[in-house]
């Protein structure tokens, strides 16, 4: 079984010029980021993921590429939302300047949030960052680093501290009541409808524990029953708050949707389809299916559509079908509560299929007849030859093969045994995992 993970968020913050984005390319490893000496340029990326240590990764944000070029301390609206939606803050100075007014000032706007921080001082290298260090104590701020960004120095170090802090990163504790209601995840861009559609599917359904409920420990999920069955709705609170606050970036919606959908067996991608279906929406469906995630597509806005826009929406859909193995779809709309009804049911059918389990006997029936009808090509003059298979794991459904080869990860027969999986046991939207192992007959 997958216990749910959840991956930390790291923002870099500081004013301009400090060295924040050297030091994301220097964590995130390869030359995600263009580097320019002059103030002001925006940054190519401003997210990536961060190998802090054994097979340990945290998201990491540029804020730098937030900033508004117009203001001197590098912040903005967008860097506020970053900071809020962060777990630790890597607070970046510059040791060769010593400590400005202006790092006082981002600090003091920065610290209300009461963000775990590190204080990165930068350019250590440098003799003078070896006489101004002390200053920057007065920031009150208790661990303190050195490094060169540039040169690599001192990110041993960092990446460790990073390693630290991320490890105490609490996993969201749904309600004791919630044992054993599966967790689903409704993602989606800003404004796509997220909050309206929690909205419709808390007022039709029995809810037996909310964000709302005024209790001591406030839970931030939501326990829904459904046809007799408990859902657990999750990041309620967070889909309400964000959805108030508007403005945040997109890009880091985007991203956030990872925290959601690593916690969920089932994500619910919502799409704007007066928008169209966007590059947003893409990467949400990319991260889902790359976390193994089930999935249910819900088209909303369905009232504002036109026939032009209905045809579009009709040929970029099989892109998402694509991506997400021909994933449950429901047209909706969440202002109006208009099938809104079918949302449940189509989740109901993703989680089925998510945790399908088949006898050892259908299974070998299945992938023999597969074989059958579409023989793998032969390599090097060398058929594959599929001896036995078997079920080995749920949640996203597993089979291992034990054949007379391996089979490359991409080759394309394991896409059309797989597909002939999903055909035979319905699963939509569900990914399923082939483990080919090599055995002498
Ligand atoms: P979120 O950011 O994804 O949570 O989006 P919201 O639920 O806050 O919705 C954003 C805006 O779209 C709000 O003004 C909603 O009233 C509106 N909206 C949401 N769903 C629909 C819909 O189905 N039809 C129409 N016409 N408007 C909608």
């Amino acid at each position: 079984m997958m216990a749910p993970l959840m991956s930390a968020t790291v923002a870099i913050v500081g004013r301009p010029n400090v060295g924040k984005s050297t030091l994301f390319n220097r964590l995130v490893g390869k030359r995600q980021a263009i580097v320019h000496d002059q103030p002001g340029v925006t940054r190519d990326r401003i997210f990536g993921s961060a190998e802090v240590g054994d097979d340990q990764r945290v998201q990491l944000v540029d804020t730098g590429g937030l900033a508004l070029a117009e203001d001197p301390l590098g912040l903005s609206r967008q860097v506020y939302a970053a900071v809020e939606e962060s777990d630790l803050l890597l607070l970046v100075v510059d040791g060769r300047e010593g400590l400005l007014a202006a790092d006082r000032a981002v600090w003091d706007a920065l610290r209300r949030y009461a963000k775990p921080t590190v204080l990165v001082v930068n350019k250590a290298d440098t003799r003078a960052a070896r006489e101004t260090q002390g200053e920057f104590w007065g920031l009150g701020i208790r661990e303190v680093l050195l490094v060169s960004a540039e040169h690599g120095a001192g990110m041993e170090e960092l990446r460790d501290a990073i390693a630290a802090h991320a490890a105490t990163v609490p996993t969201p504790e749904p309600p004791a009541e919630a044992a054993a209601a599966p967790p689903i995840a409704i993602v989606g861009r800003p404004n796509v409808g997220k909050s309206s559609l929690l909205n419709q599917l808390v007022g039709e359904t029995r809810v037996l524990v909310s964000p709302m409920a005024g209790t001591t420990r406030d839970p931030i999920d939501t326990l829904i029953e459904h046809e007799g069955r408990p859902y657990l709705l999750i990041d309620t609170a967070g889909i309400r708050r964000r959805a108030q606050a508007s403005g945040a970036p997109e890009e880091l919606a985007v991203m956030m949707a990872r925290r959601q959908i690593e916690r969920a067996k089932v994500a619910v991608l919502v799409v704007d389809v007066t928008q169209g279906i966007t590059s947003g929406d893409l990467g949400i469906a990319g991260t889902i299916w790359e976390l193994g995630r089930a999935a249910v597509v819900a088209m909303n806005k369905w009232d504002l559509l036109d026939d032009e826009g209905r045809r579009r929406l009709e040929e970029q859909w099989p892109r998402v079908q694509e991506l997400l193995a021909e994933p449950p779809r429901v047209n909706i709309s969440a202002a109006t509560g208009r099938g809104v009804a079918k949302v449940l049911p189509a989740v109901a059918q993703a989680l089925a299929g998510f945790h399908a389990k088949l006898g050892t006997g259908e299974i070998n029936r299945l992938f023999e007849q597969a074989v059958r009808s579409h023989p793998p090509p032969s390599r090097d003059g060398k058929e594959w030859k599929l001896y036995y298979a078997t079920q080995v794991g749920d949640g996203p459904p597993t089979f291992m093969l034990f054949a007379n080869r391996t089979l490359p990860r991409n080759d394309p027969y394991r896409r059309y045994l797989a597909n002939r999986v999903r055909e035979a046991l319905d699963l939509w939207g569900v990914p399923v995992r082939l483990v080919v192992r090599r055995r002498h007959e």
